[in-house]
Order: C-alpha cells, then structure tokens, then sequence
C-alpha cells in the first residue's frame, strides 16, 4: 500500500478517510472499489463532471501541441477564451489567474489602481459581506473576515467594512469619503448558499452608480452555469464593474480570472500587473472546451430544469423529515439543505451511504453536482438523503 501518512500535508482540513482514486461523470470511487455519487464536486468546481471526454481530449491535445509560452508572446489561446467571455458577458476585458482567490484578490487591487490613475482618491476600502467568503491570500481573508478565516493572521489587510448580507441601508450607512467599491457574492457559497434578492442586487447597482463605487461580483462559485445563468447576476439584469470566475471555468484545471469593463481596464497598463501562468495554453485550452459545452443552445436551460427537480426534492426532504432538515434553498444546481443536527456529522453519514456533499456555515450541506448531472442521479442522491435522513431523526 502506498504511504499513507498525511502529516507532511499542512494540517488545515477536516479531511473525510476516504483516500478517492478514480472519477467518471458524476460518479468517484476510493481505493476499497466504493462508488460515491459526487454532489460535492470538487466543491462546485466540477461543471462537466470527472475526465469529461472533451476535457480530456483538449488537455491532452493541446500538451502535444503547446504546453506553455510567456506572456511577453501572444498567444491564440487566452485571446479566443477572453474574446468569448467577453461576447457573452458586460465585460470588455479579462485577465486569467489561477485560483478563485487570487482573482478576488486582483479585484480588490483594482480598486484601488482605478481611482488613483483616475486621481480620484485615496478610494480604496471596500464594503463587503458578514458570511461572505473570498479565499485564503492575505487580502481575501481580510475581505471575508469571519473568524475561522482570520485567526492568528494579524495584522489583517486594512480597508474592508463588513456589514449584513441583503440589508441595503446598512451599505449606504457604510459609505465613506475612502470607500471605492463593494464587493459581495450574489449567492453566499460557504456562508451557507443563501441568494441574494435580485432587487437587492439592483439596489446595490444604484448605489454604486451613485456615489460612484464599483460593483464587484465574486461569482467564483455561482459563475459558468452553476445557476442556471452564465453568472448568477444575470437574474437581476444587472452588470458588475469587476467580476472574478475560478471554479467552474477550468472545471478541475485551475484557473479563474477577472472580468472587468473598458473603463476598470483601462487603468492598467504594461507592468502594473502580471501572472507567470496567466493564461498559458494548457488552462485555456480546457476553458474553450468548458465554454463550448456551456455556451451550447440548451444546456444552461437544462441546469436550470435539473435545478428544479433538485429543488423539488430537497423540499420533499424538510417536509418529511422535519426534526432532521430545517431549510431547503438555493438557485439552480447551487442548493443547500439546512440541517438540524450537526452537518459535519450528516455529511458523514451519506458520505458512508455513498452521497458526498460539502458542508458549509449556518448548518447547511451544499448540493453542487456537476452540471451534467442527471435527473436518475438526482432521484439517486434523494434517496439517499431520505434513507439517511430517517435513520438520524433519531440522533
Ligand atoms: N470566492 C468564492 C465565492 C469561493 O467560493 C471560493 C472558493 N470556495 C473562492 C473565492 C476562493 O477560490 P479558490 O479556493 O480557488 O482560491
């Protein structure tokens, strides 16, 4: 047997012992032959399952073609995937990075380089959400800033003002001489899939737009068809001015990236920012392949039906099992089930009863299938849930 010692591993995650070898679809197996149905996806990073064939084709074609090139070259790769971005988005310019975090992170550098190449500042702190979760570099635990983030970090990035998630006078309050952005995403994702109201969202715009902020939107987890949209902000026809994507775009490769209008880009300029693997073939060649699927006619109809009948089901569960679900919710093949016993523990036990899903703050499981995902999975994956769930009513 190989190795097993994890201790030369950092120690940072409460990590199942489950050692998994294989994937295919929505399904992963562990090392004992066990078969799981994977409603954990990654988390929410596997928008076309495990080795999707036309994944795999494209890695593997593009390794044998192209593996890696400068940014001081041009390359077809980044242009074209930014070009579709782009054409499919309120964005005129991308920059590619590779975790969710990091493109948060250049989010939050862009405020404050936008107002001061405009000579409008110093603007630079930016409002963000209690439960709202960024990453894990220096400026994003500051952005999130809730406890299990933060402790021990200090001194933390100065210049975020963290007020409730949905209370839109609670924004305005916050607004000062320096403030220069908000920053939130449009449906809290380890905070507990909570979605914020499309009129809310609308709201935010306004202010924006009115005391001359930029909107960022962290759609690192809600982004690529997860909701049913390309980005979730669509449902409130609204646009950001800085949109960061990661998870779904690389779809297990990783890479993320920053969306941003011509007039956040237009403060950049050569040398002012960077990356040595931003946008390097490999990680464009799978985000073209992604972008096919996911931009094909239907299949973001086709989350949003899958969604739907993920939704139903949940629903089903807190009506029948009370004492073990308090709360269904979410948007799309993005849901949450609030549980009333521990959700570590009841992660565990469907994890034993072969349905993985990731837990998150306030007590929920998180739902985050693939997006291919099949309506047989998802009756699978209830069953489970049912089974499981009545076996612990009485825990
Ligand atoms: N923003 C959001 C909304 C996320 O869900 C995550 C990852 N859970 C991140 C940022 C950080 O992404 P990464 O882990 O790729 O750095």
């Amino acid at each position: 047997m190989a190795d097993a010692d994890d201790s030369v591993l950092f120690n940072v995650y409460r990590r199942a012992d489950v050692e998994v070898v294989r994937g295919e679809g929505v399904r992963i197996w562990d090392d004992g032959g066990k078969r799981y149905l994977d409603f954990m996806g990654g988390v929410a990073v596997l928008a076309l399952g495990h080795c999707h064939p036309a994944l795999v084709e494209a890695l593997s074609s593009q390794a044998r073609t192209l593996w890696h090139a400068s940014n001081l070259l041009r390359t077809p790769g980044a242009r074209k995937v930014a070009r579709r971005l782009v054409d499919a988005t309120f964005a005129d310019a991308v920059f590619f990075n590779s975790s969710g975090s990091e493109a948060v992170d250049l989010a939050i550098k862009l405020v404050r380089r936008y107002f001061n190449t405009r000579g409008d500042g110093p603007r630079w702190r930016v409002i963000t959400m209690e439960r709202g979760y960024h990453g894990r570099t220096l400026a994003t635990i500051a952005a999130g800033g809730s406890a299990k983030l933060t402790d021990g970090f200090a001194p933390l990035v100065d210049g975020f003002d963290r007020v409730p998630f949905g209370d839109l006078a609670a924004v305005e309050a916050a607004i000062g001489p320096e403030t220069g952005a908000i920053l939130l995403e449009p449906i809290l994702g380890d905070g507990g899939i909570v979605a914020a109201p499309p009129e809310y969202l609308r709201g935010l715009r306004q202010l924006a737009d009115r005391h001359g902020l930029l909107l960022i939107l962290d759609e690192v987890q809600t982004g690529l068809g997860r909701t049913g949209r390309l980005f979730a902000h669509e449902d409130a026809g609204i646009a950001p001015d800085i949109l960061a994507m990661g998870k779904g775009i690389g779809a297990g490769y990783p890479l993320a990236g920053v969306l941003v209008t011509r007039a956040v880009a237009d403060c950049l300029a050569p040398g002012s920012h960077g990356g040595t693997l931003a946008g390097a073939p490999l990680g464009m060649a799978v985000a073209d392949a992604v972008l096919d699927i996911v931009l094909d006619d239907g299949f973001l109809s086709s989350v949003s039906a899958k969604g739907d009948a993920l939704a139903a089901r949940l629903k089903d569960m807190v009506r029948q099992h009370p004492a073990v679900f308090a709360e269904a919710r979410g948007v799309g093949l993005m849901r949450g089930l609030k549980c009333r016993v521990d959700p570590w523990l009841m992660a565990g036990r469907l994890r034993d009863a072969g349905l993985l899903v990731a837990p998150a703050m306030d007590d929920v499981i998180r739902l985050v299938p693939p997006l291919v995902v099949s309506d047989a999975e998802i009756e699978e994956a209830a069953a489970i849930l049912d089974r499981v769930a009545a076996s612990m009513a009485s825990v």
